[in-house]
């Protein structure tokens, strides 16, 4: 069976270079190339990111949702996870968001109600820089909201405020590589930590975890260091009942403000 290709960035640093992705059997991620692109990488890639295929079949994905209960996380339908967080951000009126650096520019924009408290963790940086491709900034550049870029944080502050806070919500596919998982492992169960991510976290704060597309499952645009903008196209679906993040949020965001007005109308009604 022939390789099936998708183009898209590298989001191993922020050079992001372009590259051609072959999937074989419309699951595995068998070979990156580069994609000749004059203006960000020539026609070159470091062997780093060449290398970095095996990431996209790690095992145990998460292709639904979990939800925490009597037994810890179980699976739940996603409908009904959504439900959960709605309630979530309901009972706690402040939630604290940690967007994930590798979020598109697109998914960046959605939700941004929340902007002002919004952390977006930056790992430490890369030891692959070199004087040609390689950048010390490890991930894609973050994406922008109404042209002010979402506010960097370390990974130990992104820790440090979710201790304080009553609920989280790290966003995007690879929020928990920039927080590093160790970081999330140690928060406290009485935390009210809602995940969206391609795989489970083992933390004792995560209460509801859904499934987002891997950035080969995906449209939307990354910006690289350099502000070249670079197009994510779809390599490969994503698991059946795992939705677009930008559809996701978006449900979200309609089931919240749905709750919002109920209550306002039960308070008007008494
Ligand atoms: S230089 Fe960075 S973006 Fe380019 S292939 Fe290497 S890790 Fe990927």
């Amino acid at each position: 069976m022939e390789p099936v290709e998708g183009a898209l960035d590298c989001g191993e640093c922020s050079r992001g270079c372009s590259i051609t992705l072959e999937v074989l059997r419309k699951r595995e991620v068998k070979r990156i190339r580069p994609r000749p692109n004059l203006a960000v990488n020539e026609y070159w890639m470091c062997d780093h990111g060449r290398f970095s295929f095996p990431r996209f079949n790690a095992p145990g994905r998460l292709a639904g949702a979990l939800a925490r209960g009597a037994d810890g996380l179980e699976p739940r339908e996603p409908a009904d996870a959504l439900e959960e967080i709605a309630d979530l951000v309901r009972v706690h009126g402040a939630p604290l968001v940690v967007a994930s650096p590798w979020l598109t520019q697109e998914e960046g924009r959605r939700g941004e109600g929340a902007r002002r408290r919004a952390l977006l963790p930056v790992a430490r940086a890369s030891p692959l820089k070199d004087d040609f491709l390689p950048h010390r900034r490890p991930v894609p550049e973050p994406p922008r909201a109404d042209g002010a870029r979402l506010r960097a944080a370390r990974p130990g502050r992104g820790r440090r405020a979710h201790a304080r806070c009553g609920a989280g919500v790290p966003r995007g596919r690879g929020a928990r590589r920039a927080l590093r998982l160790e970081a999330l492992s140690t928060l406290p169960a009485s935390l009210r930590l809602v995940v969206f991510d391609t795989h489970p976290i083992p933390s004792p704060a995560a209460c509801v975890e859904l499934g987002v597309p891997d950035s080969c499952e995906r449209t939307g645009t990354w910006l690289n260091v350099d502000g070249h903008a670079g197009m994510l196209a779809i390599a490969r679906s994503a698991p059946p009942q795992v939705a677009p993040l930008v559809r996701t949020l978006e449900e979200l965001a309609r089931r919240t403000a749905q709750r919002r007005e109920d209550k306002e109308n039960g308070a008007l009604a008494r």
